[in-house]
């Protein structure tokens, strides 16, 4: 992460061409790419310009109706929950190789739909999908129950069996990697999947399951469906044939879809959802690496981040010079084109997410928050906001409640342990935090008092394979990647057998 000078529009006025075609824009249902029943498409949009990237088959109830079946199909009669696991895992690492063949093919899709700059994506976020599946892959082959100790003549042993047909429903914030969390954990256990992409980002995950078929997955274990959440996601989480639901998307969706799970078939759910998690600047701690790591975890991802660093917490004795250093390196963050290299901050994701962020920054200034740097839209064309840092935030601010998911820091002064402790997690969400300090003792202190799913100490967004990811409180349900995962997907079946059975006496 270098620090470049503050770029010209020249890129949003004239937008690089991506260097991919986009083949697959139909729903993949039985291995077969098809239209949805209804005919119908959606457009997504280029993030540089609002123009026109595909049209897309658009799913609804109808097509995730076929697709359970075939998915149904898929687990009940099909070869991949009863292969033998190393066959699977083959598959998984097969798959694995063909993301590095892909990998800018698959990273240029995936700027080009999200925005995102297309170096993060061909350097960090498709390697990640491809050692993602080789993580899964090893795990392919070490799932198995137990022998349990009975208090009688028993012989009692566990089955660790594959849950059946997995509903999942994915954001647009990082489509490649939400694919990777889902479907990584569904296959290696043997289960058979429906996937919804989100409706902002569908391109990705199409081209990613073509290539997971030509790895060797047979026809109906992943089918994917592409279209919006009020149809297609709806059906999914309330289809009495889908026997786990798996959501990550905003809190007040992941409300909606575990009552649709409740309300059918009581399918279990996990849920990833937002956050606003403290970032903690202590008072030892050297401002100019506290302010490189408070920018990165607010900043990255175009701030599109559901654990974005986003309630700076500054101590008083260092807040003066913090303010002044981090307004500096925001002014001086690279934004344009986001397949321009040296990039650091492309658009927001579409006009709405745009105009929620500006509204955002509008009830900060209204509210008395101050403006140190951008606030306004970047260039002229697309969705381009300025990086944006508000010093003097009050914890009862919009700003430090909500979840703004753009580009804008807000900065908060404190004075001792207890109190940002008390105000850190004075909050509905509880997914992640970073604690920046060289006393051993405050890392300690802070890492226990955090009601936080992940603690990130002088470090931020570190997303290993096997590290789990989830949230306390209104953050969600459950843990995604590393072991804790796989839980999700495996149903725990006893066996309990008589060690003299009576039925040959
Ligand atoms: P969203 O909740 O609107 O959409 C997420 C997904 O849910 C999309 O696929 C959407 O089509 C679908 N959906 C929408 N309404 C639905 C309904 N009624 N029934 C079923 N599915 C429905 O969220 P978003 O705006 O796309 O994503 C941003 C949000 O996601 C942020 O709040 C962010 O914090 C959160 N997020 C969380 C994590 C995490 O791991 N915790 C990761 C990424 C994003």
């Amino acid at each position: 992460r270098g620090i470049y000078k503050y770029s010209t529009a020249a890129a949003v006025e004239d937008p690089i061409n991506p260097p991919v075609k986009v083949n697959y824009t139909q729903l993949l249902i039985g291995g077969q790419f098809v239209d949805a029943a209804s005919g119908k498409t959606f457009q997504t949009l280029d993030p540089r310009t609002g123009d026109v990237i595909a049209n897309v088959a658009e799913g609804d109830a109808e097509d995730v109706n076929r697709a359970v079946a075939t998915a149904r199909k898929a687990f009940d009669e099909g070869p991949w929950p009863r292969m033998a696991a190393y066959e699977r895992q083959r598959v998984l690492l097969r798959f694995a190789d063909l993301i590095e063949q892909h990998n800018d093919e698959l990273a240029a899709l995936e700027t080009w739909d999200n925005g995102k700059p297309y170096e993060q994506a061909a350097k960090i976020e498709v390697p990640m999908l491809a050692r993602l599946m080789r993580y899964y892959a090893g795990w392919a082959d070490k799932i198995h129950g137990l022998t349990v100790p009975a208090d009688g003549p028993y012989h009692v042993q566990t089955l660790h069996e594959p849950i059946g047909v997995a509903g999942q429903i994915i954001p647009w914030n990082f489509p490649l990697l939400m694919f990777a969390w889902k479907v990584g954990p569904a296959l290696a256990c043997g289960n058979a999947i429906v996937m919804k992409t989100a409706e902002q980002t569908p391109l990705s995950a199409l081209f990613a399951a073509k290539l997971l078929h030509e790895a060797g997955l047979p026809s109906g274990v992943l089918n994917v469906v592409s279209g919006f959440g009020p149809t297609a996601g709806a059906a999914i989480a309330s289809h009495m044939d889908v026997d786990k639901l798996a959501f990550t998307g905003s809190t007040a969706t992941g409300k909606v879809v575990l009552q649709l799970a409740a309300k059918s078939n009581l399918k279990p759910v996990t849920l990833e959802l937002g956050g606003k998690s403290p970032f903690i600047v202590c008072e030892d701690a050297d401002v100019d690496k506290a302010v490189e790591l408070a920018h990165f975890a607010l900043f990255f991802n175009q701030g599109q981040c559901c654990c974005a660093g986003s309630r700076t917490f500054v101590h008083e004795r260092v807040y003066d010079e913090f303010v002044e250093k981090a307004k500096a390196r925001a002014v001086n963050r690279s934004v344009g084109d986001p397949f321009k290299g040296g990039i650091e901050q492309g658009p927001q994701i579409d006009s709405d997410q745009f105009d929620k962020i500006l509204n955002y920054i509008n009830s900060g200034i209204e509210s008395g928050a101050t403006l140190e740097t951008g606030g306004e839209r970047f260039g002229n064309k697309g969705y381009y906001i300025k990086p944006t840092v508000f010093s003097n935030v009050k914890d009862d601010m919009l700003i430090a409640k909500d979840e703004i998911f753009g580009p804008v820091q807000t900065i908060l002064k404190y004075k001792d342990l207890d109190e940002v402790i008390r105000r850190a997690n004075s909050t509905c969400y509880g997914l992640a935090a970073g604690v920046f300090t060289h006393n051993i003792d405050t890392a300690n202190t802070l890492t226990r008092a955090l009601r936080v799913g992940t603690v990130w100490v002088n470090s931020f967004d570190t997303f290993d394979a096997a590290i789990p990811f989830g949230g306390y409180k209104m953050s969600g349900h459950g843990r995604e990647k590393g072991i804790y995962s796989l839980n999700n997907y495996l149903q725990v079946k006893a066996v309990v057998t008589p060690l003299h059975n009576p039925a040959w006496l």
